[in-house]
């Protein structure tokens, strides 16, 4: 495989304000990629970059090996055969669904234009709907032509700047899976930007996020859930708490629930090793609501603070006998009454723990 999208080392100011430092990534050819972080991270300015709409103060851009953007340089938008998706659909009301999709096929005769528009109608199952108005169709239609005219001419990278978000809630995961499966049956390369981790997670099969100008971590969307590696990305990416823990030696580490076995990728061990770790370390241990599993035959109880029935599952804020609070996923047959105090025992696979 090779690497369709290599962004070495970006950096970028407006006037005097940085707003992003060191950002590196790549992405191979085929692979859906995201920056995922709350509003002002920088992720819009990274898509502009690599677009071609700006040029970056530092590090460079490159498009399936052939340096697009350098320091004060930039190869223009039309250069790079890059498509883009922009989260207002951006088509022309006065066009059929056909005429906007043939937009950038304007240098092919009419009969191959013709089919080529017919073809990614269908990629995007609209095949029926070429000769209606955007505004015969629903928002999640319109965006899917929007994906078709942005690949009708054979992009090298799909851009998709938060494309979903004018889509109600339920629709914007499911139109992640359905643009995620036509993208993956194309064979395209794409980077999305949204602040939506469902979005992100129903998308791409790699995610880096952002935060203050920086990628914290690039990863899966596995690993950042599983593994994140600070306290931002334990933060942003998922549900859960930071319980008081101590390292017992660099195999274990004790908190209220009880003690916890495994590697523990900890920022603890800064020195090599942690050889601290002996001394019994004060950390924090990130609990997902799914590392708490009820458990009727369980001793520890916990008392029901608070519950949110999600469907399938409660989502349950749990007190510990000691004061502090969990979150729990609990299916959602078991319907506990606020104050009711349950059994639990912890399922955690992984430690996650940051030095205090
Ligand atoms: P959002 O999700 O709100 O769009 P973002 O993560 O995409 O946020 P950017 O749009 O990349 O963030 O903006 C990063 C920072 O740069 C913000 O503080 C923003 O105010 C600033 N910024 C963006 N564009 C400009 C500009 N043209 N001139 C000055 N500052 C800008």
């Amino acid at each position: 495989m090779s690497s369709i999208l290599e962004v070495a080392d970006l950096g970028h100011r407006f006037t005097d304000k940085p707003v992003l430092d060191g950002v590196s990534f790549s992405l191979e050819e085929g692979q859906i990629g995201c920056l995922l972080g709350p509003s002002g991270c920088g992720k819009t300015t990274v898509l502009r970059l690599i677009a071609g709409f700006d040029a970056p103060r530092a590090g460079d851009i490159r498009l399936a090996g052939e340096r697009v953007s350098s320091p004060g340089w930039a190869l223009p938008p039309e250069a790079r055969r890059i498509g883009m998706v922009f989260q207002d659909y951006a088509l022309f009301p006065h066009l059929s669904i056909a005429r906007n999709v043939a937009f950038g096929l304007r240098h092919l005769h009419a009969e191959a234009r013709a089919s080529r528009v017919e073809a990614m109608l269908r990629t995007v199952g609209l095949a029926g709907r070429a000769e209606a108005y955007p505004h015969e169709l629903s928002g999640g239609q319109q965006q899917r032509v929007a994906l078709a005219r942005a690949l009708a001419p054979g992009p090298r990278l799909l851009l998709l700047d938060e494309p979903f978000s004018n889509l109600d809630v339920e629709l914007r995961e499911k139109l992640a899976l359905e643009v995620r499966d036509i993208l993956k049956h194309e064979g395209i390369t794409a980077l999305l930007v949204t602040h939506d981790q469902h979005e992100a997670f129903a998308m791409a099969d790699v995610i880096g996020v952002m935060h203050q100008g920086r990628i914290q971590q690039w990863d899966t969307p596995y690993n950042l859930y599983h593994q994140p590696v600070n306290r931002f990305v334990a933060d942003f990416v998922g549900q859960g708490v930071l319980l008081p823990g101590e390292v017992i030696n660099n195999r274990q580490v004790e908190i209220e629930l009880g003690v916890l076995d495994g590697y523990i990728p900890t920022d603890c061990d800064d020195d090599g090793g942690c050889s601290r770790c002996e001394l019994g370390c004060q950390v924090e241990v990130l609990i997902r609501p799914d590392d708490i599993i009820h458990d009727d035959a369980s001793l520890l109880l916990a008392e029901v603070e608070r519950k949110a029935f999600r469907g399938a599952d409660f989502l349950y804020t749990l007190r510990l006998p000691g004061g502090q609070r969990v979150l729990a996923q609990v299916d959602s047959h078991h319907n506990h009454a606020i104050g009711e105090r349950i059994g639990i025992r912890l399922g955690v696979d992984h430690v996650v723990a940051f030095r205090k």
